[in-house]
Protein backbone atom coordinates (compact mmCIF):
# COMPACT_ATOMS: atom_id res chain seq x y z
CA UNK A 1 0.00 0.00 0.00
CA UNK A 2 1.49 3.24 -0.84
CA UNK A 3 0.20 7.09 -0.52
CA UNK A 4 1.51 9.86 -0.50
CA UNK A 5 2.56 12.24 2.27
CA UNK A 6 1.03 15.57 2.12
CA UNK A 7 2.73 18.52 1.75
CA UNK A 8 -0.28 20.97 1.94
CA UNK A 9 -3.57 20.03 4.23
CA UNK A 10 -5.83 20.82 0.87
CA UNK A 11 -4.29 17.41 -0.15
CA UNK A 12 -6.16 15.92 2.47
CA UNK A 13 -8.96 18.16 2.74
CA UNK A 14 -10.18 17.48 -1.38
CA UNK A 15 -9.26 13.51 -1.10
CA UNK A 16 -8.49 12.11 2.73
CA UNK A 17 -6.48 9.31 1.67
CA UNK A 18 -7.54 6.07 2.59
CA UNK A 19 -6.37 2.74 3.69
CA UNK A 20 -7.90 -0.64 4.43
CA UNK A 21 -6.40 -2.76 7.17
CA UNK A 22 -5.61 -5.44 6.37
CA UNK A 23 -6.67 -8.28 8.70
CA UNK A 24 -4.96 -9.86 11.75
CA UNK A 25 -2.37 -8.26 13.58
CA UNK A 26 1.17 -9.87 13.33
CA UNK A 27 2.34 -7.93 16.14
CA UNK A 28 1.30 -8.56 20.33
CA UNK A 29 -1.68 -6.09 19.56
CA UNK A 30 -4.88 -7.35 21.43
CA UNK A 31 -7.76 -8.74 19.49
CA UNK A 32 -10.71 -6.69 20.31
CA UNK A 33 -13.97 -7.79 21.16
CA UNK A 34 -16.35 -7.66 18.63
CA UNK A 35 -19.80 -7.80 19.90
CA UNK A 36 -22.25 -10.29 17.72
CA UNK A 37 -25.22 -8.41 16.17
CA UNK A 38 -25.41 -5.66 19.01
CA UNK A 39 -28.33 -3.62 18.60
CA UNK A 40 -29.27 0.42 18.73
CA UNK A 41 -31.89 2.29 18.57
CA UNK A 42 -32.96 3.16 15.08
CA UNK A 43 -31.97 6.34 14.06
CA UNK A 44 -29.35 6.76 15.91
CA UNK A 45 -25.41 7.01 14.77
CA UNK A 46 -24.26 2.96 16.21
CA UNK A 47 -27.25 1.68 14.53
CA UNK A 48 -26.42 3.09 10.64
CA UNK A 49 -23.08 1.88 11.70
CA UNK A 50 -23.61 -1.25 12.94
CA UNK A 51 -26.10 -2.18 10.08
CA UNK A 52 -23.18 -0.66 7.97
CA UNK A 53 -20.96 -3.02 8.94
CA UNK A 54 -18.08 -0.70 8.44
CA UNK A 55 -16.85 3.27 10.21
CA UNK A 56 -14.30 5.34 8.76
CA UNK A 57 -11.91 6.44 11.80
CA UNK A 58 -10.07 9.44 10.77
CA UNK A 59 -6.40 8.82 12.62
CA UNK A 60 -2.68 9.98 12.04
CA UNK A 61 -0.51 7.53 9.62
CA UNK A 62 2.83 9.21 10.53
CA UNK A 63 3.22 9.30 14.53
CA UNK A 64 5.22 6.43 16.29
CA UNK A 65 3.18 5.04 19.28
CA UNK A 66 -0.44 6.54 18.19
CA UNK A 67 -0.93 5.87 14.63
CA UNK A 68 1.66 4.82 12.21
CA UNK A 69 1.60 3.15 8.89
CA UNK A 70 4.31 -0.04 9.42
CA UNK A 71 6.17 -1.14 6.89
CA UNK A 72 3.36 -4.20 5.86
CA UNK A 73 1.10 -1.41 5.02
CA UNK A 74 -1.05 -1.76 8.16
CA UNK A 75 -1.67 0.76 10.87
CA UNK A 76 -0.54 0.71 14.42
CA UNK A 77 -0.48 2.68 17.72
CA UNK A 78 -2.80 3.58 20.75
CA UNK A 79 -5.26 5.94 18.34
CA UNK A 80 -5.85 3.04 16.36
CA UNK A 81 -6.73 0.27 19.30
CA UNK A 82 -9.05 2.58 20.65
CA UNK A 83 -10.72 3.24 17.46
CA UNK A 84 -10.93 -0.87 16.99
CA UNK A 85 -12.27 -1.34 20.61
CA UNK A 86 -15.15 1.40 20.10
CA UNK A 87 -15.53 -0.21 16.52
CA UNK A 88 -15.71 -3.95 17.93
CA UNK A 89 -18.41 -2.86 20.15
CA UNK A 90 -20.69 -1.71 17.12
CA UNK A 91 -19.66 -5.25 16.05
CA UNK A 92 -17.35 -3.96 13.31
CA UNK A 93 -14.20 -6.29 12.89
CA UNK A 94 -10.71 -4.31 12.80
CA UNK A 95 -10.74 -5.14 8.73
CA UNK A 96 -14.04 -3.61 8.43
CA UNK A 97 -12.30 -0.23 9.71
CA UNK A 98 -11.97 2.29 7.01
CA UNK A 99 -8.80 4.71 8.11
CA UNK A 100 -8.64 7.76 6.81
CA UNK A 101 -5.33 9.86 7.29
CA UNK A 102 -6.67 13.56 8.81
CA UNK A 103 -3.70 15.52 9.63
CA UNK A 104 -4.01 17.77 12.46
CA UNK A 105 -5.43 21.16 10.24
CA UNK A 106 -7.90 18.75 8.63
CA UNK A 107 -9.37 17.17 11.82
CA UNK A 108 -12.71 19.48 12.01
CA UNK A 109 -13.10 19.69 8.31
CA UNK A 110 -13.49 15.77 7.82
CA UNK A 111 -15.84 15.72 10.48
CA UNK A 112 -18.20 18.53 9.00
CA UNK A 113 -18.03 17.45 5.89
CA UNK A 114 -18.51 13.69 6.76
CA UNK A 115 -15.77 12.31 5.07
CA UNK A 116 -15.18 10.40 8.74
CA UNK A 117 -17.40 8.69 10.90
CA UNK A 118 -14.71 9.34 14.20
CA UNK A 119 -11.86 11.02 14.44
CA UNK A 120 -8.98 9.02 17.42
CA UNK A 121 -5.96 11.51 16.34
CA UNK A 122 -4.21 12.42 19.44
CA UNK A 123 -7.13 15.80 19.21
CA UNK A 124 -7.04 17.77 22.50
CA UNK A 125 -10.51 19.02 23.48
CA UNK A 126 -11.00 22.61 23.44
CA UNK A 127 -13.83 25.21 23.25
CA UNK A 128 -12.96 26.50 19.97
CA UNK A 129 -12.92 22.78 18.53
CA UNK A 130 -15.84 22.31 20.42
CA UNK A 131 -17.56 24.97 18.30
CA UNK A 132 -17.30 22.86 15.41
CA UNK A 133 -17.48 19.23 16.23
CA UNK A 134 -18.51 17.33 20.18
CA UNK A 135 -15.78 14.66 21.43
CA UNK A 136 -16.24 12.14 23.31
CA UNK A 137 -13.48 10.84 26.54
CA UNK A 138 -11.07 12.40 27.52
CA UNK A 139 -9.05 8.80 27.44
CA UNK A 140 -5.79 10.31 27.47
CA UNK A 141 -4.05 13.13 29.17
CA UNK A 142 -1.12 14.44 27.43
CA UNK A 143 1.20 17.85 27.71
CA UNK A 144 3.49 19.92 25.32
CA UNK A 145 7.07 19.59 25.83
CA UNK A 146 9.85 20.48 23.74
CA UNK A 147 12.39 18.04 21.45
CA UNK A 148 15.69 18.77 20.86
CA UNK A 149 18.89 17.14 18.78
CA UNK A 150 20.80 15.37 21.75
CA UNK A 151 24.04 17.18 21.49
CA UNK A 152 22.22 20.87 22.14
CA UNK A 153 21.92 22.14 25.17
CA UNK A 154 21.25 25.68 24.39
CA UNK A 155 17.67 24.97 24.54
CA UNK A 156 16.21 24.26 27.68
CA UNK A 157 12.09 24.76 27.49
CA UNK A 158 9.93 27.01 26.09
CA UNK A 159 12.01 30.06 27.35
CA UNK A 160 14.77 29.26 25.60
CA UNK A 161 12.82 30.85 22.37
CA UNK A 162 12.29 33.75 24.11
CA UNK A 163 15.77 34.43 25.46
CA UNK A 164 17.65 33.26 21.89
CA UNK A 165 15.24 34.73 19.29
CA UNK A 166 17.82 32.83 16.12
CA UNK A 167 16.26 29.50 17.32
CA UNK A 168 13.87 27.74 15.64
CA UNK A 169 10.97 25.54 16.29
CA UNK A 170 8.82 23.33 14.31
CA UNK A 171 5.26 21.99 14.61
CA UNK A 172 2.47 21.28 12.79
CA UNK A 173 -0.59 24.10 11.46
CA UNK A 174 -3.74 23.37 12.68
CA UNK A 175 -2.43 21.73 16.26
CA UNK A 176 -3.21 23.59 20.10
CA UNK A 177 1.02 23.31 19.91
CA UNK A 178 1.59 25.59 17.35
CA UNK A 179 -1.09 28.07 18.94
CA UNK A 180 0.60 27.67 22.83
CA UNK A 181 4.25 28.17 21.75
CA UNK A 182 3.79 31.22 20.27
CA UNK A 183 3.60 33.41 23.61
CA UNK A 184 7.27 32.20 24.09
CA UNK A 185 8.45 33.09 20.77
CA UNK A 186 10.81 36.93 20.61
CA UNK A 187 9.81 36.98 17.11
CA UNK A 188 6.78 35.21 15.05
CA UNK A 189 9.73 33.85 12.34
CA UNK A 190 11.07 31.64 14.91
CA UNK A 191 7.66 29.42 14.22
CA UNK A 192 8.30 26.87 11.64
CA UNK A 193 5.06 25.05 10.73
CA UNK A 194 4.60 21.72 8.55
CA UNK A 195 1.71 19.65 8.26
CA UNK A 196 2.50 16.46 9.67
CA UNK A 197 5.38 15.72 12.70
CA UNK A 198 7.29 13.47 11.25
CA UNK A 199 8.38 16.47 8.68
CA UNK A 200 9.08 18.49 11.51
CA UNK A 201 11.16 14.91 12.95
CA UNK A 202 13.01 15.42 9.47
CA UNK A 203 13.82 19.46 9.83
CA UNK A 204 15.38 18.64 13.28
CA UNK A 205 17.38 16.04 12.32
CA UNK A 206 19.09 17.81 9.05
CA UNK A 207 19.22 20.91 11.05
CA UNK A 208 17.12 22.90 9.22
CA UNK A 209 15.20 23.92 12.44
CA UNK A 210 16.30 23.77 16.60
CA UNK A 211 13.62 22.21 18.08
CA UNK A 212 10.20 20.46 17.65
CA UNK A 213 7.33 20.66 19.93
CA UNK A 214 4.20 18.86 20.43
CA UNK A 215 2.67 16.60 23.23
CA UNK A 216 5.33 15.11 25.21
CA UNK A 217 3.92 11.20 23.73
CA UNK A 218 4.06 12.04 20.14
CA UNK A 219 7.41 13.48 20.87
CA UNK A 220 8.92 10.51 22.99
CA UNK A 221 7.65 8.53 19.51
CA UNK A 222 9.83 9.94 17.75
CA UNK A 223 12.82 9.97 20.43
CA UNK A 224 12.81 6.50 20.44
CA UNK A 225 12.77 6.05 16.92
CA UNK A 226 15.49 8.16 16.40
CA UNK A 227 18.64 5.80 17.66
CA UNK A 228 19.82 8.16 20.08
CA UNK A 229 19.50 11.46 17.91
CA UNK A 230 16.45 13.33 19.70
CA UNK A 231 15.94 14.06 23.18
CA UNK A 232 13.21 15.89 25.23
CA UNK A 233 13.65 19.01 27.55
CA UNK A 234 11.96 20.74 30.16
CA UNK A 235 8.81 20.39 31.81
CA UNK A 236 5.06 19.79 30.07
CA UNK A 237 3.82 23.35 29.94
CA UNK A 238 0.10 22.77 28.83
CA UNK A 239 -2.59 20.08 29.17
CA UNK A 240 -3.78 17.99 26.38
CA UNK A 241 -6.93 15.60 27.13
CA UNK A 242 -7.60 13.86 24.10
CA UNK A 243 -11.00 13.38 22.75
CA UNK A 244 -12.58 11.49 20.28
CA UNK A 245 -14.01 13.97 17.52
CA UNK A 246 -17.42 12.87 16.47
CA UNK A 247 -20.40 15.51 14.84
CA UNK A 248 -21.02 18.20 16.87
CA UNK A 249 -24.39 17.08 19.18
CA UNK A 250 -24.44 13.64 18.67
CA UNK A 251 -24.62 12.92 22.22
CA UNK A 252 -25.99 9.61 21.97
CA UNK A 253 -22.16 8.34 19.98
CA UNK A 254 -20.49 10.39 22.43
CA UNK A 255 -22.27 8.27 25.55
CA UNK A 256 -22.13 5.09 24.10
CA UNK A 257 -18.06 5.63 23.26
CA UNK A 258 -17.42 6.74 26.96
CA UNK A 259 -19.81 3.63 28.11
CA UNK A 260 -17.13 1.35 25.47
CA UNK A 261 -14.04 2.39 26.91
CA UNK A 262 -15.40 2.67 30.39
CA UNK A 263 -16.88 -1.36 29.61
CA UNK A 264 -13.29 -1.98 28.04
CA UNK A 265 -10.72 -0.31 30.78
CA UNK A 266 -9.01 -3.78 30.28
CA UNK A 267 -8.54 -3.52 26.95
CA UNK A 268 -7.77 -0.31 26.97
CA UNK A 269 -4.53 -0.86 29.36
CA UNK A 270 -3.57 -3.66 26.64
CA UNK A 271 -4.05 -1.77 23.94
CA UNK A 272 -1.34 1.37 25.63
CA UNK A 273 1.05 -1.62 26.74
CA UNK A 274 1.20 -3.14 22.79
CA UNK A 275 1.70 0.63 21.27
CA UNK A 276 2.63 3.70 23.39
CA UNK A 277 3.48 2.03 26.42
CA UNK A 278 6.45 0.09 24.26
CA UNK A 279 7.54 3.82 24.24
CA UNK A 280 10.44 4.38 26.59
CA UNK A 281 9.45 6.90 29.61
CA UNK A 282 5.98 6.13 29.07
CA UNK A 283 3.48 5.43 31.93
CA UNK A 284 0.25 2.66 31.44
CA UNK A 285 -2.34 5.39 32.49
CA UNK A 286 -5.57 5.43 33.41
CA UNK A 287 -8.91 6.01 32.40
CA UNK A 288 -9.31 9.79 32.94
CA UNK A 289 -13.10 10.77 34.16
CA UNK A 290 -15.07 11.46 31.32
CA UNK A 291 -16.75 14.94 30.40
CA UNK A 292 -20.10 15.32 29.73
CA UNK A 293 -21.74 14.73 26.39
CA UNK A 294 -22.88 17.76 24.36
N1 LIG B 1 -2.95 17.28 20.85
C1 LIG B 1 -2.58 18.41 20.05
C2 LIG B 1 -3.67 18.82 19.10
O1 LIG B 1 -4.70 18.21 19.06
C3 LIG B 1 -1.28 18.16 19.30
C4 LIG B 1 -1.19 16.86 18.58
C5 LIG B 1 -1.73 16.88 17.17
O2 LIG B 1 -1.56 17.90 16.47
O3 LIG B 1 -2.29 15.87 16.78
O4 LIG B 1 -3.57 19.81 18.42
Amino acid sequence: MSFRRGTLAATFTVAALVLSACGGDDNDTPEPDVADAPEFEEGTTMARLAEAGTIRVGTKFDQPGFGLENLEGELEGFDVEVAKIIAGALGIAPEDIEWVEAPSAVREEVLENDDVDMVVATYTINDARKERISFAGPYYEAGQQIMVAEDDDTITGPESFTENPDATVCTVTGSTPSEQIREYLADPGQLVLFDEYSQCADALRNGQVDAVTTDNVILLGFVAESDGAFKLVGEQFTEEPYGIGITKGDVEFCEFINETLRDNEDAYEEAWAATAGQVEGTETPKLPEFDACA
